[in-house]
């Protein structure tokens, strides 16, 4: 099946008891036992519900996997994959990562005696230096946050597989709608569901997706022994949200184009991160390994301090100023305060977070309101 009909059928099949079309709420935490052991395949609700059941089979077919699973959030999902790792293990990643993502290496996972490097994800060759033999996992973002830089996801698939490490993809900026590392040698995908999966900024919810059974085994269990599973409420809206992905994601990335091709020669702007562009580094690469350049953007604005970046953010009368992205309205964050206020300032301007550099979500509003909102607060 194409990705359009997967995303609005896969895993889903009408109610077998009374031939509701969409799956139902199983508002349920416990299910009835004809004899002790002897069950329809579900027990308890913190290790498997049909509606997350629903929807974790949909996640799976929109990224070519064969086993899907939903968590209560994004960071929970990431959680569940470094309790793989023991004291002494090591792990590589970017050195541009969400702060979320950031915090629980540094403050959580690094007390247990993991220990993380961090590089430049869009060098491979930064990535196999990296490598001794107490790495475990190498945990790529791309498109990263915020400055849109791109990872080649097949070259660093090779190193990972050349040296037996797990390797993840933070697949959350792009959506399996624009790439899917599993066909790219990932060994899992991760999202944060919350995001354009989900799509309506009404839920939160994260995602791992991967072939290997054995591994979904050893996933499924810390799922199931520490229970940060999302509820059958929001499994619903999540399914509900995927059916309209890809006509959203087509939607984001034209309104994106015209936003990116109205800010390139803005006086205001004096940065503008897109991969779009021929001169953004990962151009070549995004034509090769995503089917578009997404929905986000951002700027650095021209001769602005801290103070001037804050008016303009509260200047947006369509835009809204929030964390978060992907959802079908737009939304403008400022990171260095806002999603990426947990890093420090001096490893977040090393990056290019710095004080003046706002990030947009573009939504799928009408784009000339978008960009007549963005000539008035930048005016
Ligand atoms: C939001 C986000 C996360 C965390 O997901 P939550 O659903 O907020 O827990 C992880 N990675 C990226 C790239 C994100 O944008």
């Amino acid at each position: 099946m194409k990705f359009a009909t997967k995303a609005i059928h896969a895993g889903q099949e009408a109610d077998p008891t009374t031939g509701a079309v969409m799956t139902p709420i199983y508002q349920t935490s416990t299910y009835q036992q004809a004899s002790p052991g002897e069950h329809k395949g579900y027990e308890y609700s913190r290790g498997t519900n049909p509606t997350r059941k629903a929807l974790e089979d949909c996640l799976a077919a929109l990224e070519n996997g064969r086993f899907g699973l939903a968590f209560a959030s994004g960071m929970a999902a990431t959680d569940t994959v470094l309790r793989l790792l023991s004291p002494g293990d090591e792990v590589i990643t970017g050195d541009d990562l969400y702060g979320g993502s950031y915090r629980i290496f540094t403050k959580v996972y690094a007390q247990y005696g993991i220990k993380f490097v961090f590089v430049n994800t869009s060098d491979p060759k930064e990535v196999e230096k990296a490598v001794t033999k107490q790495t475990k996992l190498i945990w790529v973002e791309t498109p990263t946050n915020p400055t849109l830089k791109l990872a080649d996801i097949s070259a660093i698939g090779n190193i990972a597989k050349a040296h037996a490490i797990l390797y993840v993809v933070d697949n959350t900026f792009a959506s399996p709608y624009l790439q899917n590392p599993l066909d790219l040698g990932a060994d899992i995908v991760m999202h944060s569901a919350t995001k354009y999966l989900n799509g309506h900024s009404d839920v939160v919810m994260g995602a791992l997706v991967l072939n290997d059974e054995s591994l979904y085994k050893k996933l499924w269990f810390y799922y199931n022994a520490v229970g940060g599973t999302p509820g059958p409420q929001d499994a619903f809206l999540a399914l509900r949200g995927l059916k309209t992905l890809h006509v959203r994601m087509k939607a984001h990335c034209e309104n994106a184009r015209l936003i990116a091709a109205f800010l390139k020669d803005h006086p205001k702007v004096e940065t503008i991160y897109w991969p779009g562009f021929s001169d953004h580094p990962g151009h070549e690469l995004a034509k090769k390994q995503m089917r578009d350049f997404g929905g986000m953007i951002s700027i650095v604005l021209k001769d602005a301090d801290l103070q001037e970046t804050f008016r303009i953010a509260s200047r947006f009368k369509v835009f809204t100023l929030a964390e978060s992205l992907g959802g079908v309205e737009s939304l403008i964050n400022h990171p260095a305060s806002m999603t990426h206020g947990s890093i420090p300032k001096e490893t977040r301007e090393k990056v290019g977070v710095v004080d003046n550099l706002l990030r947009l979500s573009v939504g799928i509003e009408d784009v000339e309101d978008l960009i007549d909102d963005l000539k008035a607060a930048l005016a």
